[in-house]
């Protein structure tokens, strides 16, 4: 059992869950802290998993695979609507331990635990929906018969940003689907990832259909992806690790799916409903202190309203409050000191290229602010399309703008990013809104409107963004694998 209320004086020890049990390798294992961003206290210790702990939770998601897979599609279901239930049934201590390990408001922490509950039960609503085609065969007395079948135990690879819901938003559809799985929850907020395999336990799913480890992703998460036991490898998190997944993965001509990182271009052009996008640039920009996949890394600002969207969207990222996340302040701390670290970095390699700062917020670490990782609202613009804060993933509350003189100037600086995961643009002319999928190159677009994907829809990077997908029919599609048979009875 995984304590995820989280209410003890001191700091709590978490095993890994294996086959149904709690591992706990006892003091002479190493281990990993995981601190409150907020405070830097430790609010837990990991285990340091080993090769060998990935050997051990594959070795138990593939013994569990068969039945599991052998079960009607819709009792799978019906534990997985089960598990969204005892979410539901603890979404408060849920949402107070994503805001511990991972620094984000309460009323948004709970939100994302509103979000795994979503995943889970769309998922759920899905067991009568694997379904198979037969085709027209060009013989007499013959069919062609396409199935769909669960590929076998799949391993599932999370960024630290939403753990709760990213580990859910996998888990799902890969269960009902009849995979089994092993999770390795972020080393950086691992708590999530547990709290999920004790209600699990609690829901009743068997030993072994969902499995998590913790620990270090070159050491455990590369040895669960090269191992012969796992079958496809779901993951979301940077590019950069993406890479190196996909190639360990080449040798075993492995099925990897990979959500990566993204640079949302956000296009405010002449026309547009100037408050409704400022409002809109501001969600986008500073919802989970900018760690966010799709949030706005770069406002191309049409010339004749550049003054007055940045005199506005200056004024509200002022007004943004910084401070405790369990007191709902707009924004918590950065995940933690490297990341903090990282967006300095960026803003001052921006400003040594020519950018101008409009909004001067950067690291903070007087007063409230001496323990933790904070950094407030920072606004800047360019001039060129190559600046580091205009190319780089910022991931942090750091908006840049640069202004552009007519649409087809924004969409081409939108376009020149080696990135394609999603695309904002605000305009009431109806020619640009239809055009717009064909001109703008992202997988997810958003028009007229701010961030946050629906369930139903597909979530899905182009580019340098990712391989895959997820969510939706296309997103379940990917945890099954085709079959065809030919039968013929003549
Ligand atoms: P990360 O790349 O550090 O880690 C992601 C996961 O991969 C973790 O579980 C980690 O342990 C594992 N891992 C890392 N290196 C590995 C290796 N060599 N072998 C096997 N496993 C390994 O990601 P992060 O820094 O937590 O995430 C931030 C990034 O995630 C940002 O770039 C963000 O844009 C991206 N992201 C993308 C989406 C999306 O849906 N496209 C959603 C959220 C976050």
């Amino acid at each position: 059992m995984f304590d995820f209320t989280l209410t003890s004086e001191r700091p709590i020890a978490a095993g890994m869950y294996v086959n149904g049990q709690w591992l706990s390798r006892g003091p002479a294992s190493a281990a990993i802290e995981v601190e409150n961003p907020a405070n830097e206290d430790v609010v837990a210790t990991i285990t340091e998993g080993t090769e060998t702990d990935a050997g051990e939770a594959l070795d138990a998601a593939r013994r569990a695979f068969a039945p599991w897979a052998g079960r009607p599609a819709i009792e799978r279901g019906r534990l997985i609507a089960a598990l969204a239930d005892e979410i539901d049934a603890h979404k408060d201590h849920l949402a107070r331990l994503v805001t511990l390990e991972q620094g984000k408001p309460l009323g948004h922490a709970t939100q994302e635990i509103d979000a795994g509950i979503t995943f889970l039960r769309y998922a759920a609503e899905n067991a009568r929906r694997i379904e198979g085609d037969i085709v027209t065969s060009d013989n007499r007395d013959e069919e062609i018969h396409i199935r769909r079948h669960p590929y076998g135990v799949v391993v599932g690879l999370t960024a630290w940003n939403y753990p709760f819901a990213l580990a859910a938003r996998k888990l799902g559809p890969a269960l009902v689907a009849g995979n089994t799985f092993v999770l390795l929850s972020h080393e950086a907020t691992p708590l999530s990832g547990l709290a999920l395999a004790s209600l699990s336990e609690k829901a009743g799913l068997p030993a072994g259909v969902f499995n998590v480890v913790t620990g270090r992703g070159p050491v455990v998460g590369a040895a669960l992806v090269q191992s012969p036991m796992s079958d496809l490898v779901t993951m979301t998190g940077s590019t950069r690790a993406g890479r190196e997944i996909y190639r360990a993965g080449a040798d075993a001509i492995k099925v990897v799916r990979l959500e990566l990182g993204g640079k949302a271009p956000f296009l405010v052009m002449e026309d547009a409903d100037i408050d409704r996008a400022v409002q809109a640039a501001v969600a986008a920009r500073y919802t989970n202190c900018g760690q966010i996949c799709t949030c706005n890394e770069r406002m191309y600002l049409h010339r004749a309203i550049a003054d007055e969207f940045l005199e506005k969207f200056v004024a509200a990222s002022k007004a943004l409050t910084l401070g405790d996340p369990l007191e709902n302040a707009d924004l918590g701390p950065k995940v933690n000191r490297v990341e903090r670290d990282k967006v300095a970095d960026i803003v001052a390699s921006a400003v040594g290229a020519g950018a101008a700062v409009l909004l001067k917020g950067g690291i903070r670490e007087d007063g409230a602010f001496s323990k933790g990782h904070w950094f407030a609202p920072t606004v800047l613009e360019a001039s060129k399309n190559d600046n580091p804060a205009v190319q780089d993933e910022v991931f942090g509350p750091v908006a840049t703008a640069v202004r552009v003189d007519d649409y087809d100037m924004a969409v081409r600086f939108a376009n020149d990013t080696p990135f394609g995961l999603s695309a904002y643009l605000f305009t009431r002319d109806h020619k640009r809104l239809a055009q717009a999928p064909y001109r703008l190159k992202f997988g997810e677009l958003y028009l007229n409107r701010s961030n946050g994907e629906a369930v139903q829809g597909f979530h899905t990077g182009w580019g340098l963004s990712g391989l895959g997908g997820e969510d939706g029919r296309y997103g379940f599609d990917g945890y099954l694998r085709k079959q065809t048979a030919y039968l013929n009875w003549g």
